[in-house]
């Protein structure tokens, strides 16, 4: 159900410190982690704690949780020192996404291409 934690999801397992993860932030609703695969000098995915399958269920089913984890990623882009950066949330897999728990991938510390591929 959305919501709630899912035992086969990896970014569940993340928020409950079963599988590691280098965590930057982390508040009451969400967690920012580096990604394992980084595309840019700064790549973290913001997460909300509770689960969510895509970017659009959260916003339809939580969008105060949303909010939460769209303001956590403008921090990670402070506490990075970014003036410049991209903000990505793939949403299904004919647009990449492969972890079907909601996340913003925060990108910058390089010049980043438009449109992207
Ligand atoms: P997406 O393809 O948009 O679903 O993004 C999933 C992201 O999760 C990819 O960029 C992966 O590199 C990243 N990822 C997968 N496993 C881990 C992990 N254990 N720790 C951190 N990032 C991960």
């Amino acid at each position: 159900m959305a919501g709630e934690p899912q035992d086969d999801c990896l970014f569940c397992k993340i928020v409950a410190g079963r599988i590691p993860a280098t965590i930057v932030r982390e508040t009451e609703t969400t967690v920012a982690f580096r990604d394992i695969n980084p595309q840019a000098p700064t790549h973290v995915l913001v997460i909300p704690k509770a689960h969510y399958e895509t970017a659009a269920v959260l916003a339809a089913g939580a969008p105060g949780l949303a909010a939460d984890v769209l303001r956590e990623t403008q921090a990670v882009a402070d506490d990075e020192k970014l003036d410049s950066y991209r903000i990505v949330f793939n949403t299904g897999s004919g647009a990449g996404q492969t972890v079907w728990h909601a996340h913003a991938h925060v990108l910058g510390g390089r010049g980043l291409e438009w449109p992207p591929g």
